[in-house]
């Protein structure tokens, strides 16, 4: 087999360079662990950004994928094929919601929002045309479409792909009064991600989610959860908003939809507002194709056992506590809920990506995002030995710089 040195420098002279991966390359994995084409093993504390919460290869998804590779792949919503009924009840029930609207990818889901959003402000809000806004949150990740970075505040997300698509506000995030005095005649929409995941698994202030839904329920707009990175067993609960009991009036979902296997994204919604779609005016050749519709029936039943959602929680709790034993030795702050933590780390001592290098080389793959935070989201799957073992880890790691 070719080494990783070799495949590396391959990868790095032919690609284009908008990532800047950590040198390892894999070759396979089951549950937590990857094995690289070395054949060493790491624990991975990553998990595709969230989407194998269920495990690498969990196999009542692999056997769903492989009976459906075996009969059909592709329809294009042209027609009708039999996984799909399954998939548009099975998550309307699991999100509570009257309909659903699947696509591929996470920022087609947030697009797809945006545009329903959009359209529910004119025909039923009254907004007149081509005037809607969307408030949204400073430091916000929901994707790479030039819309959605055009109200992106990060800089390399942001800047040099102008122009930019108006009709958005930005608001502080964890800003209740913030959103307040944005709102107009003229918002058909608060865009939020529960915990903002790229940004550094900020949570909000207790409450902010639950302020939001009873200022939108008030002002007449639309609350759009952006689940993609939170929702799906993460935090311990289906959907990250479920810990204040709130309801969106749409879900955005991705990400571990699609089980690790293939793009699932879907948004979730009732009727009043999702049937603002008619035929021809949105739509994807791929989304909702049959294989994936499979792939996330078995998804959407492994959540409906809640529990993914159970075992988060308790693992959480264990991450947590840990990681807080860490502060003040190299560790600054943690954050997270359930089975996904920020954790930062000292600046004056090392830079995330300096962590990350010194976990690789002890096993653990886990990434740096802004600065000096390290995030870690284990598969779900993960055994409490060793999930204890990567922290151990991670201590370690610091201790050394
Ligand atoms: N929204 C959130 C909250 C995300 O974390 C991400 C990806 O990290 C996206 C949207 C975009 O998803 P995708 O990369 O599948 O387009």
């Amino acid at each position: 087999m070719t080494s990783s040195a070799e495949l590396i420098e391959l990868s790095e002279r032919r690609s284009a360079h908008n990532y800047h991966p950590l040198p390892v390359v894999i070759h396979e994995a089951e549950g937590a662990w990857v094995t690289d084409v070395d054949g060493r093993r790491y624990l991975d504390c990553l998990s595709g950004y969230s989407s194998l919460n269920f495990g690498h290869r969990n196999q009542k998804i692999i056997e769903a994928a492989q009976e459906q590779l075996q009969r059909l792949t592709l329809t294009s919503r042209a027609f009708y094929h039999d996984q799909f009924a399954q998939f548009c009840a099975g998550l309307g029930d699991l999100t509570g919601k009257d309909l659903i609207l699947p696509m591929n990818t996470g920022a087609e889901a947030v697009e797809t929002a945006i545009k329903v959003a959009r359209k529910w402000g004119y025909d039923v809000k009254g907004v007149e045309p081509g005037q809607a806004n969307i408030i949204v949150m400073e430091n916000n990740f929901h994707g790479r479409t030039t819309t959605i970075i055009s109200f992106s505040t990060d800089p390399d997300a942001h800047d040099g792909f102008g122009p930019y698509t108006p009709g958005f506000r930005i608001v502080p995030y964890g800003s209740i009064e913030a959103i307040r005095a944005a709102v107009d005649a003229n918002t058909v929409g608060v865009l939020v991600e529960p915990i903002q995941g790229e940004a550094g698994v900020l949570v909000p202030p207790d409450g902010y989610l639950s302020d939001i839904r009873d200022l939108c329920t008030a002002e007449g707009i639309l609350m759009i959860a952006d689940e993609i990175q939170s929702g799906l067993g993460r935090t311990g609960q289906t959907f990250a908003c479920d810990h204040e009991g709130v309801v969106p009036d749409i879900y955005v979902l991705g990400k571990a939809l699609g089980g690790g296997v293939v793009p699932v994204s879907a948004i979730a919604a009732d009727r009043d507002v999702l049937g603002v779609i008619h035929p021809g005016q949105h739509g994807s050749t791929f989304g909702g194709n049959p294989l994936a519709c499979a792939v996330a029936n078995a998804v959407i039943e492994i959540l409906a056992t809640g529990e993914f959602q159970v075992r988060a929680a308790k693992l959480g709790e264990v991450l947590h506590t840990r990681l807080r034993e860490l502060i003040g030795k190299g560790v600054v702050e943690v954050r997270g809920r359930g089975l996904w933590a920020g954790v930062d780390i000292d600046p004056d001592l090392a830079t995330g990506r300096e962590v990350s290098k010194a976990l690789m080389k002890r096993g653990v793959l886990a990434k740096d995002t802004h600065g000096s935070t390290i995030r870690l989201a284990p598969p779900i799957v993960i055994s409490e030995d060793d999930l204890v073992w990567a922290v151990d880890q991670l201590a370690d790691a610091v201790y050394e710089f």
